[in-house]
C-alpha cells in the first residue's frame, strides 16, 4: 500500500507542478479554506460536504470547516451548489438548467473553488470529481479504495463542464449496487441502493412490475386460461397454457392489461417506467388475426407495438409523464415496418444473442450483423430507448470471459445510436465473477463519459486493486483477451460452455503459474492478496472443468475401477476451490441457483470423491437411471407392482422417437471390450389392434451411426414383462441407448397400437471373448 501512496503523490506532484494550484489543504498546517453549502441544501448536497471533509481529512490529515451560505463569502471557499455567493463570483448565475440533474460544472475562481451542481446529484458528483481526479482518491469496490497521503490537495485552475453520456446509467453487477460505491461512481441504476443522501433513483420502474417479462402478472394464465384460452398464445392451431404469450388482438386482453397497468399506476404512482412486455421465452401467438398483423409488419414486434400503443394512449390521459416500456427481444427484436411506437412507449432492446468479443459494430458474426440493423431501425422510430447489455457469461460467472476490450466500443456505439438509458448486466447475485469488479468499475466510468481513454483506466485499476501483484494479472488479462483477436473466428457469447471456448488447456497452466506469481508479490497486503486469489479462481475453475468430468457416473461395470479414479490433480483444484469460497464474501458462481449449488456439490465430490465400487463384469440398470425427456408429458417413473422393484418408467406413447436414453457418458465401462445389452420392458396393448410395440437400440453419436437395436410389432410381444436382446457391441463414451414407443408406426399414418410402453430395467454385461 505504501508503495502505491508514492507513486500517486509523486504522479500527481509531477503532473501539477505547473499549472497554478489551489491549496486545499497542506498537511500538518492548519485548515485554510471552508467548505461553504447552500442553507437549504438537499440531502445529497449535504453528503457531499461531508465526504469533501471525510475525504480530505483521509487525504492529508486536516479537516476543513463546513458552513452555510448565510454568513459572508470565507477568505478561501470551496463552494458546493448555486450559493447565495456563486453568481457574484461567476460573474453571472449558473446555468442550473443546462446542468441537468446530474451534471456539474468545476470553476477556479482563485482563491475559491466552485463546485456548482444541481440539488439532486450534480452538486455530489461534482465534489467526486474533483477527489478522484486532484486527490487521487478511486473507489474500485465496496471493499477496496485507494486514498493516498498527500502533503498538498491541490487543485489547478480549471472551468469546466460535465454532463453524462446517458441519462440512465446501470452497471448491473452486485457490488456496485452498493450507494456509497455506485454514487462515486456517478452510477444512478435502479438497482444500486442508492438513498436519498446519493440523490436517489434517477428512474423507476413502477408497478410491482420490474423492467421486463410482465405479461404473465398483468393477465395470469391461472386466473383466465380456462374459462378464456383464447386470451393466450395459439401455437400449430392450439390455445397454449404453459410457457404462453398473451394474444395482443384480442379486445379482452387489451382491456384486463390496461386496467392492471392503470390500478398498479394508481397505487405505485411517480415512478418513470411501467413495463408492458413479453414472458422470457418464445411461443408468440400465431392465431390469424396475430399472424396477419406480424406478416404485414414483417415482426412480431407489429402485434406488439400495436398492443402496447394502445395500452400506452389510456394510460396517458390519465398520467401524461408516464413512459410504458416493452421488450424488443428474440422474437421482438426486429422493428415494426409501419408501426411507430407512440411518444409514450419505450422499448428495451436487448443484445442477448451477440458475440461480445468484439465490439458489437465490428464483429462478423451473423447476429451482431442483424442486431445493428435492429437498433438502427428503432432509433429511427423512437424518441428514447432503453438499451439492455450483457457482460458476463450467465452459464458460469466464474468462466473467463474476454469482453472488456469490447466494452469501451459498445458503449460509445449504443450512445451514438440514441440510447438514454444504458443497462449493463453483469453478476448481480454476488461478488467475484471474472474481473467482476473491473468491468462494473470500467463500465460506470464510461457510461458517464464513453470517452475517457480505456488504457489509463486499465492500468489504474490494476496498479489501484491489485497492488505489486498488477503486472502478473495483466499479462494474463492480455493473454487471455489476445485469443478473440479475430473478428470472423468463434464468438463469445454469454452462455458458452468451459469446453467450447476457444482457448486451449495449455494456457490455463500457464495462467495458474502468473496467478501464482501475482499472489506471491502481494502476500504481505492483505487486502491485494484477498483480490488476487478471488481474481484467480476463473483459471482454477477452468483447470479443473478441463480436467475432469462434470457428470458422475452412475453405472460401473468394469474390471478396473482404479481407471475411474479422481486424478490428484483434480482433487487439488477441488480443494483449493473450495477454500477459496470459503474465503470469499458474497462470491456467486452461475446465474442460476440451481447451477451454483451443483458446482458447490462437484467441487465436494471431487475433493472428497467416495470410495470406488468393486470390480463387476455384469450389473442391472434400474429405470431410474435413464434420463428422460419432457418428463410428465412423455413419460414418467410410476408404481408397477409387476417391476422388479415396484416401479417403472412408463412412456405415454406420445411421442415416437427416443424418450429416455442412458449416455454412456454415464457409464464406467472397459475400453475396447465387448458389451451385450438386454432390456426388461412390458407392453400394454390396444386390444384388436396389431401395430408397433417399441423399438430401441443404441446410438453413436459421433459417427451417426447405430450400433444394434431391436423393433418389435405388438402380436411379437406378450403382455407381461420380458427380456429383449438389444445390442451386442465395443461401446464408447458418445454412444447411447434409447428407446422409444409404439407411436412410431404413426409415421407412416397409422393408428397407434399400444397404450403405453414400460421399462423395468436394463442388463449390461461384458462379454468375455
Ligand atoms: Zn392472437
Amino acid at each position: 500500500m505504501k508503495n502505491l501512496i508514492v507513486v500517486f503523490a509523486s504522479f500527481l506532484a509531477a503532473a501539477l507542478v505547473n499549472a497554478r494550484q489551489l491549496p486545499i489543504a497542506v498537511r500538518g498546517q492548519p485548515a485554510k479554506y471552508t467548505v461553504v453549502r447552500p442553507a437549504d441544501a438537499s440531502p445529497s448536497q449535504l453528503y457531499a460536504a461531508e465526504e469533501f471533509q471525510r475525504f480530505t481529512e483521509t487525504l492529508t490529515g486536516v479537516k476543513l470547516p463546513v458552513v452555510t451560505d448565510e454568513g459572508p463569502l470565507p477568505a478561501n471557499a470551496i463552494l458546493l451548489g448555486n450559493t447565495r455567493h456563486t453568481a457574484a463570483l461567476l460573474g453571472a448565475p449558473a446555468d442550473m438548467a443546462g446542468l441537468g440533474t446530474d451534471g456539474f460544472r468545476l470553476v477556479v475562481k482563485p482563491p475559491h473553488l466552485l463546485i456548482v451542481g444541481g440539488p439532486v446529484r450534480g452538486t455530489l458528483y461534482g465534489v467526486y470529481e474533483i477527489l478522484e481526479r486532484f486527490g487521487g482518491c478511486r473507489w474500485y469496490a465496496s471493499w477496496h479504495s485507494v486514498i493516498p497521503q498527500l502533503e498538498t490537495f491541490e487543485v489547478p485552475v480549471i472551468d469546466e463542464t460535465q454532463k453524462p453520456a446517458f441519462a440512465l446509467r446501470e452497471p448491473f453487477w452486485f457490488d456496485m449496487f452498493n450507494g456509497d460505491l455506485a454514487a462515486r461512481n456517478k452510477a444512478n441504476g435502479n438497482a444500486m441502493r442508492l438513498k436519498e443522501k446519493h440523490g436517489g433513483h434517477s428512474y423507476r420502474f413502477g408497478g410491482g412490475l420490474g423492467s421486463c417479462h410482465t405479461f404473465n402478472a398483468l393477465c395470469p394464465p391461472d386466473q383466465y386460461f380456462d374459462e378464456h384460452p383464447e386470451y393466450f398464445s395459439e401455437i400449430d392451431g392450439k390455445r397454449i397454457k404453459e410457457r404462453t404469450q398473451l394474444c395482443l388482438t384480442n379486445p379482452d386482453v387489451l382491456k384486463i392489461v390496461t386496467s392492471n397497468v392503470l390500478v398498479r399506476i394508481r397505487k405505485d404512482p411517480g415512478a418513470s417506467f411501467y413495463g408492458v412486455s413479453q414472458n422470457d421465452w418464445y411461443n408468440p401467438c400465431t392465431c390469424p388475426a396475430c399472424k396477419a398483423l406480424d406478416d404485414a409488419e414483417e415482426s412480431h414486434a407489429g402485434t406488439m407495438i400495436a398492443f402496447v400503443n394502445k395500452v400506452a394512449e389510456a394510460v396517458e390521459k390519465e398520467f401524461p409523464d408516464v413512459i410504458i416500456e416493452t421488450l424488443a427481444y428474440q422474437y421482438t427484436r426486429k422493428p415494426p415496418k409501419n408501426l411507430r411506437p407512440r411518444h409514450n412507449v419505450m422499448p428495451c432492446l436487448c443484445t442477448i444473442e451477440c458475440d461480445f468479443a468484439f465490439p458489437i459494430d465490428k464483429s462478423a458474426f451473423k447476429e451482431n450483423r442483424s442486431f445493428l440493423d435492429d437498433i438502427s431501425g428503432w432509433g429511427a422510430i423512437c424518441e428514447r430507448v432503453y438499451l439492455w447489455d450483457y457482460t458476463t457469461n450467465f452459464r458460469d460467472y466464474i468462466s473467463p470471459f474476454p469482453n472488456v476490450l469490447a466494452l469501451q466500443d459498445n458503449v460509445r456505439f449504443f450512445h451514438t445510436n440514441r440510447v438514454d438509458y444504458l443497462f449493463e448486466q453483469g453478476a448481480y447475485q454476488g461478488r467475484h465473477g471474472d474481473f467482476a469488479e473491473l468491468k462494473a468499475w470500467l463500465l460506470a466510468k464510461w457510461l458517464w463519459n464513453p470517452d475517457l481513454p480505456q488504457e489509463p483506466l486499465l492500468e489504474d485499476f490494476f496498479n489501484g486493486y491489485y497492488g505489486a501483484a498488477a503486472p502478473y494479472v495483466r499479462t494474463y488479462f492480455d493473454a487471455l483477451h489476445s485469443f478473440y483477436r479475430d473478428p470472423a473466428a468463434h464468438p463469445l457469447r454469454i452462455f458458452d460452455n468451459l469446453h467450447r471456448t476457444r482457448i486451449p488447456d495449455g494456457f490455463y497452466t500457464r495462467a495458474a503459474l502468473l496467478w501464482q506469481q501475482a499472489e506471491t508479490a502481494v502476500k504481505d497486503s492483505p487486502a491485494h492478496l484477498y483480490n488476487v486469489r478471488m481474481g484467480a479462481i476463473p483459471v482454477l475453475y477452468t483447470r479443473l472443468v478441463r480436467e475432469t468430468r462434470q457428470e458422475p457416473y452412475k453405472v460401473w461395470v468394469t474390471a478396473n475401477p482404479r481407471h475411474y479414479d479422481t486424478s490428484s490433480t483434480t482433487r487439488s483444484l477441488a480443494t483449493e476451490l473450495l477454500a477459496r469460497f470459503a474465503e470469499a464474501k458474497d462470491i456467486r458462481l452461475s446465474e442460476s441457483k440451481e447451477r451454483h449449488d451443483k458446482i458447490l456439490a462437484d467441487w465436494r465430490t471431487l475433493a472428497d470423491p467416495p470410495p470406488l465400487p468393486p470390480a463387476a463384469a455384469s450389473v442391472m440398470i434400474e429405470n431410474t437411471l435413464l434420463s428422460l425427456s419432457n418428463r410428465g408429458k412423455w413419460g414418467d417413473t410410476v408404481a408397477d407392482p409387476l417391476a422388479s422393484e415396484g416401479s417403472a418408467m412408463k412412456l405415454y406413447n406420445s411421442h415416437y422417437e427416443w424418450c429416455t436414453t442412458l449416455p454412456f457418458l454415464n457409464v464406467a465401462f472397459d475400453r475396447g471390450e465387448k458389451y451385450r445389452l438386454r432390456m426388461r420392458v412390458r407392453v400394454e396393448k390396444k386390444p384388436g389392434r396389431d401395430g408397433e410395440a417399441f423399438w430401441a437400440g443404441v446410438y453413436d453419436a459421433d459417427n451417426k451411426r447405430s450400433c444394434g437395436g431391436i423393433e418389435r410389432k405388438t402380436s411379437q410381444v406378450g403382455d407381461g414383462y420380458e427380456w429383449y436382446d438389444v445390442a451386442e457391441w465395443i461401446p464408447d463414451t458418445a454412444h447411447l441407448f434409447w428407446i422409444g414407443p409404439g407411436q412410431f408406426d404413426k409415421k407412416g399414418g397409422a393408428e397407434s397400437s399400444i397404450k403405453a410402453l414400460y421399462i423395468d430395467k436394463l442388463e449390461l454385461s461384458r462379454v468375455e471373448q
